[in-house]
């Protein structure tokens, strides 16, 4: 910068430019319920002048931002493809597991030989830290021509409506789980008649097994995360107010096999649309979708 040329004096214009434009523009830090983390990020192509390095930049979010950065890519990069790859791969180490989880070494990230992903190998024991989705186990209850709901008493989404469902335990069969699920969120015995749904969500790592169930006894009541269980005729289920995409997708699955027979055993991916919350939950496509 000791020869600033007309390509700088450009420059300051587009800063001086671009904070008229903004000054109306900030952060707001406001209390909501959500607790999702959500992350956006974007690159310029060389928009350093005198070095020819582009900039990364990404914010996440969870209600306010909690983590934002703004900064010049490392090395020169050929294309606007490879300028937003970078920025991608710099937002995404913000999940990367730092320490090892056997010995609590810390880990560099690398492609072990023999494989093709980046890993967490632990420096000092030399362990690879495999991440693997989870396994969300529930039922789908039906009584009386209506379907068995509860109120999340807990986040995420507080204060919306679910089936009664949980994460799996090491030890339980993905039935066994539904029918602990059921049991703790709504004090309900159930039976497990069939599997309904198996729905994977990849970009959050989890896969939702849902079985159809009958209450063995008709008897339910708010266990310690619900706080309101109750009966849905079909035509009424609080498709406005809806704890998950997952089971926006059962539900509808369901309602649509017993309009025309009996329900039937589905597969599919839930994609969520790029760039939209977890928190919309209608803003997904069902990919892949099988049924028998
Ligand atoms: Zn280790």
């Amino acid at each position: 910068m000791h020869d600033p040329g007309k390509e700088h004096c450009q420059a300051v214009k587009w800063i001086l430019r671009h904070i008229r434009n903004t000054v109306d523009v900030g952060l707001i830090f406001e209390q909501e319920d959500s607790q999702y983390l959500v992350g956006y990020c974007d690159s310029d192509y060389a928009g350093d002048l005198d070095k020819r390095r582009s900039t990364t930049g990404y914010v996440f979010t969870s209600n306010a931002p909690v983590s934002w950065k703004s900064t010049l890519q490392s090395t020169v990069v050929l294309s606007t493809t490879e300028a937003k790859c970078m920025t991608i791969t710099e937002a995404g180490n913000i999940r990367k597991i730092n320490f090892c989880q056997f010995c609590g070494g810390s880990t560099k990230h690398e492609i072990p030989d023999g494989e093709e992903k980046v890993r967490a190998i632990c420096t000092r024991c030399g362990k690879i830290i495999y991440e693997n989705p989870k396994m969300v186990v529930g039922c789908l209850i039906e009584h009386d021509k209506k379907i068995l709901m509860c109120r999340r008493k807990i986040q995420p989404s507080y204060g919306l409506w679910t089936l009664p469902a949980g994460y799996m335990e090491i030890g339980e069969s993905a039935a066994e789980g539904a029918i602990r699920e059921t049991l703790e969120e709504a004090n309900a015995e159930v039976e497990v008649q069939s599997p309904f749904a198996q729905l994977d969500i990849p970009l959050i790592g989890q896969t939702y097994m849902i079985f159809l169930a009958k209450l063995k006894t008709p008897h339910f009541s708010p266990g310690p995360e619900s706080s309101e269980c109750r009966l849905y005729e079909l035509d009424d289920i609080p498709f406005d107010s809806l704890a998950f995409s997952s089971m926006l997708v059962t539900l509808k699955l369901y309602i649509e096999d017993i309009k025309v027979g009996r329900p039937k055993f589905h597969y599919g991916i839930i994609n969520k649309r790029p760039g939209t919350s977890p928190s919309e939950i209608h803003a997904y496509t069902l990919d892949y979708h099988m049924q028998s």
